[in-house]
């Protein structure tokens, strides 16, 4: 492996391969390295991204979309048309929502096989250790990097030594694959005997769906919320995993000396529903760029922050703020039902869509 770079991005999920992407096309000496062995495998997530439609409608400040969305339609697992969100007590509110699941592994393959193509080298069984200015431990080898992007996920260790904060709530959630036909809604279930705190989701794919559920702590451990679940519903899992989304908002700051966070690192998240992967990759690309500026025309490192404040801050700001108010709500199936009862569909899609701001479309 290469002993010195321009970038160094440690992780390459969506955010991390993103970043390196666009920094490689501006023409930077980017390495990425990933501690898997495969991209993107095992995957953890609930694999649904909103049509660039809705994207454009919840960020409206969000720049690049056009490039970035829509995805290679070979990545469509399954085109989505609405939602269905069922309260505690089995009432169901349906609304429209356009978007498509994928298999993650593939799209964040797809995503590396971009970094690479634009020049970047991708380092895959190779982990990030540690970190002294510009000399980065690897374990395979040290690296010397001008600038260092930290795309590493929720428990960021580039970030926690470079003395920045970790995303303050990290929501336990879990996820499997249950086969059969499941037609061309998402469904998220709601109740405290559920998934406290959150919701259980049953979003359908080619031939199988992505089922799983988030919590907020203190819960039942999501194993066991899992079970109850899949055995309420019939359904039989596999690939079974777990993982952490990070839920109260952007870290407060995300660039310090050479080092940049991005992605669920830095908090990305739209915390009402716990999407991160359009966020991280909007994210990645403007740190990719504020890294090719800076090493190639002076620009401080600091115009990131400010880049992804005016992208999507108020947006994501707002969605951990109306988490923050839904947490009050989640402790009782009966302020559960009266709360859905009062938003209705509209409100409910408001909520979940675009964390409580932003366009108000829809049924
Ligand atoms: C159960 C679950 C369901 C979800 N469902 C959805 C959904 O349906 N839609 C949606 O939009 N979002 C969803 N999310 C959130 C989404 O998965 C994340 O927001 C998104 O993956 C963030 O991308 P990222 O690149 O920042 O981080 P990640 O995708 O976590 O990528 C980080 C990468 O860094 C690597 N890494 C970590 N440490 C090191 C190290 N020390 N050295 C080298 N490499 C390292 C990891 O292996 C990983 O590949 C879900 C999350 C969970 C947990």
């Amino acid at each position: 492996m290469q002993d010195r770079c321009d970038l160094l991005v440690v992780g390459a999920g969506p955010a991390g391969s993103t970043a390196a992407r666009y920094a490689a096309e501006a023409g930077l000496d980017v390495l990425l390295i990933e501690r898997k062995t495969e991209i993107g495998t095992p995957v953890c997530c609930g694999e649904f991204n909103a049509s660039p439609a809705v994207l454009a409608e919840a960020l409206p400040n969000a720049p690049g979309l056009d490039e970035l969305f829509p995805v290679d339609p070979g990545l469509v697992r399954r085109a989505i048309k609405g939602m269905v969100a069922v309260s505690p007590r089995g009432r169901e509110y349906g609304f429209d929502l356009e978007g498509y699941t994928v298999d993650r592994d593939a799209f964040d393959q797809h995503l590396a096989d971009a970094a690479v193509r634009a020049g970047a080298v991708l380092a895959t069984e190779t982990v990030f250790l540690g970190r002294e200015g510009s000399r980065v431990q690897t374990s395979r080898g040290d690296v010397e990097a001008r600038v260092v992007i930290a795309a590493d996920g929720p428990l960021s260790r580039v970030c926690r030594l470079a003395g920045m904060e970790r995303s303050a709530v990290l929501a336990p959630a879990v996820t499997c694959r249950v086969d059969g036909e499941f037609g061309d809604r998402l469904r998220i279930f709601f109740g405290s005997r559920i998934a406290p705190g959150g919701y259980a989701w049953v979003f359908p794919k080619r031939g199988c769906a992505n089922v799983g559920l988030g919590v907020q702590r203190p819960a039942p451990p999501v194993p066991v919320l899992l079970r109850a679940f899949l055995s309420k519903h019939g359904f039989v899992a596999r690939d079974v995993q777990a993982g952490f989304v990070p839920v109260s908002g952007p870290i407060r700051t995300t660039v310090r000396g050479n080092v940049l966070a991005v992605g669920d690192a830095a908090g990305q998240v739209v915390a009402s529903n716990g999407g991160g992967i359009a966020t991280a990759m909007i994210c990645g690309r403007l740190a990719g760029l504020a890294a090719a500026r800076h090493l190639l025309a002076g620009e401080p490192l600091e115009a990131y922050e400010r880049a992804w404040r005016s992208a999507l801050g108020r947006e994501l700001l707002a969605a951990a703020g109306t988490k923050r108010m839904a947490d009050r709500v989640f402790g009782s199936d009966l302020l559960i039902e009266q709360a859905m009862r009062m938003l209705g569909a509209r409100g409910i899609r408001n909520v979940i869509v675009y964390g409580g701001v932003g366009a108000r479309t829809g049924p």
